[in-house]
């Protein structure tokens, strides 16, 4: 199943309107059914279905398809829910119920998630969770609602005991499905990710799966009511290691073992639940042990982005882009110790009688080409290069993998670039050039950044003295 959806570039959901407008209702009309017979097949002989998914992914496809939520398809998600019950033999009344307690159920969480769609939708915010615990319990006591009438009606139990054990069965699956659905990352991310080999894994990210597969083994030899939480603090581990996607996964996979293994005691288990409190207790800690984890997920991922926003506010200069010297130096020293073999050229760049440029036109404009400045670098540059602001209008550069040919080429075009006129808010125009001091590295040349980095700055000086707007050369480059 995809959930990922085609958008134009006006962020209308393709295929809308003409032939292909019904292709989005059918889709998730056919996932409905399928997830309803997945559902009717493992549903145990006495009790509704213990595991029913297809209302959590009913609601997770119209939330995260953009302009799915339209009476075509919800018309397809009944025509699904109906055909599954009818073609497995319900009677007529058993399958109106159900499926108006099934659509109910979603239509009210899906206007509850309306509340903060995008809050729910990409569950970045530590509050996301509890926004989504809310909507599971909106959608589950709805549905809870015909399970009132139901349960006399169709099952000869009580009215309470209808509401409070819909209730927790929609509850369980909507917590523990919802939250890898609405993570998933489009199937076209996951293929870039696999392709650039970003979900290598190494031997340490596989062991708080490991601790998963342990405390569900415990839960099943052990079993008893405590056994709900026993996956906890694996799922905690899980939860610091992994993205909320592949947590949440693990949580839902965890849920659904410990939910199978307490409720049907399933390897030797000393408890097992007889009665319905017994089953809707079971199921209601299952469901609120899985929000921790996928609560911690949440936390980690939105802390990580932080830090990694900070650090590169840390090791960067917000006016041009470049590499602050700190991060520069750092940086240049690890390559240059990395690849030893490699040939590397080294520019140290500087602006032209800047101080006149900011006196003549401005503060303001002087800052315009330094930006502009950093544009056009990082234009000629490729990936691994390396760009830093060493000070206010000085600039270092290194180069990797680059022969003397190249790196000449290299700095004259950065110092034709830099000549391109630059707007300005009055309507003229400046013009700033840059002298550039090029040293060529040889492979095995040994000498660090700090050794390096004078003797590119003397050329520099040298490029000013001879008339400024000009490379001078130095290195493998000269001979
Ligand atoms: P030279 O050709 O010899 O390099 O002359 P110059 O005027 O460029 O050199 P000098 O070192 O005398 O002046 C550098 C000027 O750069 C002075 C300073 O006002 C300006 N500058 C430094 N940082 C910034 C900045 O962030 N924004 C702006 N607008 N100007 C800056
Ligand atoms: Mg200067
Ligand atoms: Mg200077």
């Amino acid at each position: 199943m995809s959930l990922s959806v085609e958008t134009s570039p006006e962020g209308k959901v393709a295929g809308r309107h003409g032939a292909g407008a019904l292709a989005t209702p059918l889709m998730i009309g056919l996932v409905v059914l399928a997830a309803c017979l997945f559902g009717i097949y493992t549903r145990p002989a006495d009790f509704l279905a213990t595991l029913w998914p297809a209302n959590a992914i009913l609601l997770a496809m119209i939330i995260r398809m953009p302009g799915a939520a339209r009476p075509t398809t919800w018309i397809c998600a009944a025509v699904g829910y109906v055909s599954a019950d009818l073609l497995t033999g319900s009677s007529f009344t058993m399958t109106a119920v159900l499926t108006a307690a099934n659509m109910f159920g979603v239509a009210v969480g899906y206007a509850v998630h309306l509340w903060h769609p995008d809050r729910i939708r990409s569950l970045r915010e530590p509050a996301s969770v509890l926004w989504l615990a809310f909507v599971a319990a909106a959608a589950a006591a709805s549905a809870g609602l015909f399970g009132m009438l139901a349960n006399p009606l169709l099952f000869q139990r009580s009215v309470a005991a209808g509401w409070s054990f819909w209730f927790a069965t929609e509850f369980v699956n909507y917590v523990t499905i919802l939250p890898v659905l609405l993570s998933a990352p489009p199937p076209a991310i996951l293929a870039a990710r696999w392709k650039t080999s970003r979900l290598a894994i190494r031997g340490a990210d596989i062991l708080p799966v490991l601790a998963v597969i342990a405390a569900g083994g415990a839960a099943a030899l052990i079993g008893g009511a405590g056994s709900v939480a026993f996956p906890v603090p694996a799922l905690l581990w899980c939860a610091i290691v992994y993205p909320i996607f592949p947590t949440a996964a693990l949580t839902l996979i965890s849920g659904v073992w410990t939910l199978a293994a307490v409720s049907t005691g399933l390897v030797g288990s000393q408890f097992v639940p007889d009665n319905e409190i017994d089953l809707v207790s079971v199921r209601l800690g299952i469901s609120l042990v899985a929000l921790a984890p996928i609560m911690l997920a949440c936390v980690m991922q939105s802390r990580n982005e932080l830090l990694a926003r900070l650090h590169h506010m840390a090791m960067h200069d917000p006016l041009t882009g470049a590499r602050n010297r700190i991060s520069f130096r750092a940086t240049a020293e690890h390559i240059l110790q990395e690849r030893r073999d490699a040939p590397f050229a080294l520019m140290m760049i500087d602006l032209d009688h800047f101080k006149a440029v900011n006196d003549r036109f401005g503060h303001a404009a002087g800052d315009k080409a330094l930006a502009s400045f950093g544009e056009h670098a990082r234009a000629c540059l490729r990936a691994d290069d390396l760009l830093g602001r060493l000070g206010g209008e000085e600039f270092a550069i290194l180069v990797s993998n680059c022969s003397p040919q190249h790196a000449v080429g290299l700095a004259e075009r950065m110092r034709n670039l830099v000549r391109t006129p630059i707007a300005l808010e009055n309507g003229g125009s400046l013009e700033v050039t840059a002298s550039i001091g090029l040293l060529v590295i040889q492979p095995g040349d040994g000498r660090s950044i700090d050794e390096l980095l004078p003797v590119a700055d003397k050329l520099l000086y040298a490029a000013k003295e001879k008339g400024r707007n000009r490379v001078e050369t130095g290195g493998a480059a000269t001979a």
